[in-house]
C-alpha cells in the first residue's frame, strides 16, 4: 500500500505537464480539448498500470516518456480514419480500396467549384431556379448518342430508380443467367421487388431463347430487362438473346427494353488489347430504351449511377420521388464533368483517366517502372528484389476472365516471413497494400504511382531501423 502510494507521488501534476515546452507547442497549434483529452489518457493510463499492479520500473519509464506518449495520443487523434493507402495488389478497380483514382485536374474543378457558390441548380440565362442534372446532360448525351440523362448515387440507385418508376406494380421479364449478385449485396431479384416490380424469370441458367421472352410477356409487363453478367461467365452449351434481338418484341407488343450494363465502358477497350465488353454506345444503338452503368468503375470517375436513354421515360425518372432522395451533390457533378469531357477524344480518355492508363499501359513499360522502383528502392542486407511476370485484375466485377499481364516486384527478405512483411506494411503509416504470390511477398507494379515509390521505401527502411 505503502509503495503503491509512492508510485501515484511520482506521476506529474497536470499544471507542470501544461508547463512543458512540448506541451505548450502542441497547444498553440491544436484544439485545446484535444489535448487536454490526450494528456488525460495518458494519465488515467499510468494510474491504471498503477492499480494493476505494475513493475515500478514500467510504471516510472512510462512516466519518464509521458510526453513523448501524449504527443503520439495527439496525432492518432487527429489522423482520420478514412486515409490514403498504397495498392500495390495490382487490382485496378479495388472496391475496397475506393475503386477509380482521379487526377489533379479533375480534383481542380471539384475543387473550384467547391470552394465557392456555384450555378449548381441555378439558371444562369433566365435568371431563376434550374436543373442539377442539367450540367451534364449536353456531354452525355453527345458522348453517348442518347436522347437523355440523369445521374444518381450509383448503379444500384439508377437500377431501382429505373424499375420503381417504370415497372412498379408491373412486371418486368429477365433471363435466370442474369439474375447476378454484385458485391456488396446487391441483388438483382431484391431489387426488383424493393422497388415494386415483379421480376418474371425465364430460361434457364445457360440457355435463354427469344421465344422465353415473348411466352412471358403478357398485359402486365413493363419491360424486357437485361443485366451484363459482369463478374462472372457462363460457358459452354449456352444461348442467350441479346438486346438487339430484342427488338424485333419491342416492336411487335410495344414494351420497352432496359439494360444494367454495370461497367459503363465508353470505349471499345479490345482495341487496347482487353475483351470486348458492350459499350453504351452500342446499347443505344442496339434499341435499348434505358441504360444505366457505375461512374466508378470502367468509366474510371466517381460513385454515381448514370442513366441514358429515351426522354419520356427519363423525364418521368426525374418527377420521381425516390430521385430526391438517390440525388447527387456538386463533387459528383463536377467531377463526372471533368471525366466526361475527355471522353470527346477517346486517346485523351485513355491517357488522362488514371483507371484506362493502368488498364492499357504496355508491359514494356510496366517493366521498366518495375526496374526504376527496384533501382530506388536500393540494396541492403536484408531485403533483395526481382522481376517476375504477374496477372492483375480489373477488378469491381469488370471482366472477370480477362488476364492482365503484369510485371511485379517480388522481396525477398532475409528475416521476415512473407506473411509478417504482408502485416508490417499494411500497418504503416500510409498503409501498403500488397499481394502474397507464391510464397513472396510482391508489389504488382500496375497499380502503383511513381510517387509513392518513397512511401514503399521508407516503410521497408523502417523495419530494418533505418
Ligand atoms: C457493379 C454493378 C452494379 C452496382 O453498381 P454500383 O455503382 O456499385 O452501385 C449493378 N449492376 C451491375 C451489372 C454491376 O456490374
Amino acid at each position: 500500500m505503502e509503495k503503491t502510494m509512492n508510485l501515484y507521488k511520482m506521476i506529474p501534476k497536470v499544471d507542470q505537464i501544461l508547463d512543458n515546452k512540448v506541451i505548450k507547442d502542441l497547444l498553440d497549434k491544436n484544439s485545446k480539448n484535444l489535448v487536454m483529452e490526450s494528456i488525460h489518457e495518458e494519465l488515467d493510463n499510468i494510474r491504471n498500470n498503477i492499480s494493476n499492479g505494475y513493475d515500478k520500473n514500467i510504471i516510472s519509464n512510462k512516466i519518464e516518456n509521458l510526453i513523448d506518449n501524449i504527443k503520439d495520443n495527439l496525432m492518432n487523434k487527429k489522423t482520420f480514419s478514412l486515409r490514403n493507402v498504397v495498392n500495390a495488389s495490382g487490382v485496378v478497380i479495388h472496391t475496397n480500396l475506393g475503386r477509380s483514382v482521379l487526377n489533379d485536374e479533375i480534383l481542380e474543378n471539384v475543387k473550384n467549384i467547391s470552394v465557392g457558390y456555384s450555378n449548381l441548380e441555378y439558371d444562369l440565362e433566365k435568371g431563376e431556379r434550374g436543373s442539377r442534372y442539367s450540367h451534364l446532360s449536353e456531354i452525355i448525351k453527345k458522348i453517348t448518342g442518347a436522347e437523355d440523362c440523369m445521374v444518381v448515387n450509383n448503379n444500384a440507385a439508377a437500377v431501382m430508380l429505373i424499375l420503381s418508376t417504370m415497372a412498379k406494380g408491373k412486371n418486368v421479364i429477365t433471363s435466370r443467367s442474369e439474375l447476378v449478385e454484385i458485391g456488396g449485396s446487391f441483388r438483382i431479384p431484391d431489387v426488383c421487388r424493393e422497388s415494386g416490380a415483379e421480376l418474371k424469370e425465364i430460361g434457364t441458367t445457360n440457355k435463354t431463347h427469344l421465344s422465353d421472352y415473348e411466352n412471358a410477356i403478357d398485359e402486365n409487363t413493363a419491360a424486357l430487362f437485361k443485366v451484363h453478367q459482369s463478374n462472372f461467365k457462363i460457358l459452354g452449351f449456352t444461348e442467350s438473346v441479346s438486346s438487339f434481338e430484342l427488338n424485333s418484341l419491342k416492336e411487335k407488343y410495344n414494351i420497352p427494353i432496359i439494360e444494367d450494363l454495370g461497367s459503363g465502358v465508353l470505349i471499345d477497350l479490345s482495341k487496347y488489347g482487353l475483351s470486348h465488353e458492350p459499350t453504351v454506345q452500342e446499347c443505344i444503338k442496339n434499341g435499348v430504351d434505358v441504360v444505366s452503368f457505375s461512374g466508378d468503375k470502367l468509366l474510371g470517375g466517381v460513385q454515381a449511377g448514370i442513366i441514358v436513354g429515351k426522354k419520356e421515360y427519363i423525364e418521368k425518372m426525374k418527377k420521381n420521388q425516390l430521385t430526391r432522395a438517390l440525388r447527387v451533390d456538386k463533387f459528383t457533378l463536377s467531377a463526372l464533368e471533368a471525366v466526361f469531357s475527355y471522353y470527346i477524344d477517346e486517346e485523351l480518355a485513355i491517357s488522362k483517366i488514371p483507371t484506362l492508363n493502368m488498364l492499357t499501359i504496355k508491359i514494356d513499360e510496366l517493366y521498366s517502372k518495375a526496374q526504376k522502383f527496384i533501382e530506388y528502392l536500393g540494396s541492403n542486407n536484408e531485403f533483395s528484389y526481382e522481376i517476375i511476370d504477374i496477372d492483375s485484375e480489373v477488378g469491381a466485377g469488370s471482366l472477370p476472365t480477362q488476364k492482365l499481364p503484369s510485371k511485379a516486384v517480388k522481396v525477398i527478405s532475409k528475416s521476415f516471413t512473407e506473411n509478417e512483411l504482408e502485416e508490417k506494411l499494411r500497418n504503416n503509416k500510409i498503409p501498403i497494400i500488397a499481394r502474397i504470390h507464391k510464397g513472396n511477398l510482391i508489389f504488382d507494379i500496375r497499380t502503383i504511382f511513381e510517387n509513392e515509390f518513397c512511401i514503399i521505401k521508407d516503410a521497408l527502411n523502417s523495419l530494418i531501423g533505418e
